[in-house]
């Protein structure tokens, strides 16, 4: 299991998120706020789930592995590892230079202590995954979304090239993303960023993510 700090976000942002939440995170510095979709779909992205939380402190190492070892598709539950304190400073940050740091709190922090099932029905929600978020309906103004189904054709060559896919890249993707491909669109930019394959294919954020870092670290 992995727990990250606010000061990591930047550079794990650059190097291991997928567009989908390369995007929101960009718009997030850029505006200093994110509509309601989009604070879901990346703060659930980037939370640490608490159970994985309390099995990091309780279970011993050896029996933790054992878990892990086992085929279950962790990344769909533990989240990126940020901790909700931590999330707190995160939104935060960007939301009081936009709204002011009272508003933030009186406004915003409820729904992330939500998000963390620290609030209302104490659901302690999971990241959404790739079926999830393509089959969203962004409105104006919004940000979440997957950007091989939602981003113009100028708009997503232009993000390919910002990741350094090179132009060969660009086309093989968007090769997928005319046929509706989006989760293969997604894995072969995988493969070109990285430089290595993904043969399971990418079929949730966090799995990109998780496996991202292993091919880095
Ligand atoms: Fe995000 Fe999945 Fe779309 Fe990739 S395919 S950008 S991981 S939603």
């Amino acid at each position: 299991f992995s727990e990250i700090s606010v000061k990591d976000i930047n550079e794990l942002a650059k190097s291991s998120f997928p567009l989908c939440m390369r995007h929101l995170f960009e718009k997030l510095r850029e505006d200093h706020h994110l509509k309601h979709g989009g604070r879901m779909q990346l703060g659930l992205f980037l939370k640490m789930h608490a159970a994985i939380n309390l099995l990091d402190i309780f279970v011993l190492d050896t029996v933790r592995d054992w878990i892990l070892g086992h085929q279950f598709p962790w990344y769909t539950v533990w989240g990126v590892g940020l901790k909700l304190d931590d999330a707190l400073l995160f939104w935060k940050a960007e939301f009081s230079q936009k709204v002011g740091a009272e508003r933030f709190d009186k406004e915003y922090a409820y729904s992330i202590r939500h998000n963390y099932g620290r609030e209302g029905k104490r659901t302690d929600y999971t990241p959404y995954s790739c079926q999830k978020i393509i089959s969203s309906t962004p409105g104006v103004g919004d940000h979440h979304g997957c950007p091989y189904r939602h981003f113009s054709e100028e708009n997503l060559r232009a993000a390919l090239s910002k990741m350094g896919v090179n132009s060969r890249g660009v086309e093989d993707v968007m090769d997928k993303v005319q046929n509706r491909h989006y989760q293969l669109a997604c894995t072969l930019t995988f493969e070109a960023v990285h430089g290595s394959s993904c043969d399971s294919g990418i079929n949730h954020p966090n799995q990109y993510f998780s496996d991202s870092q292993k091919i880095l670290q």
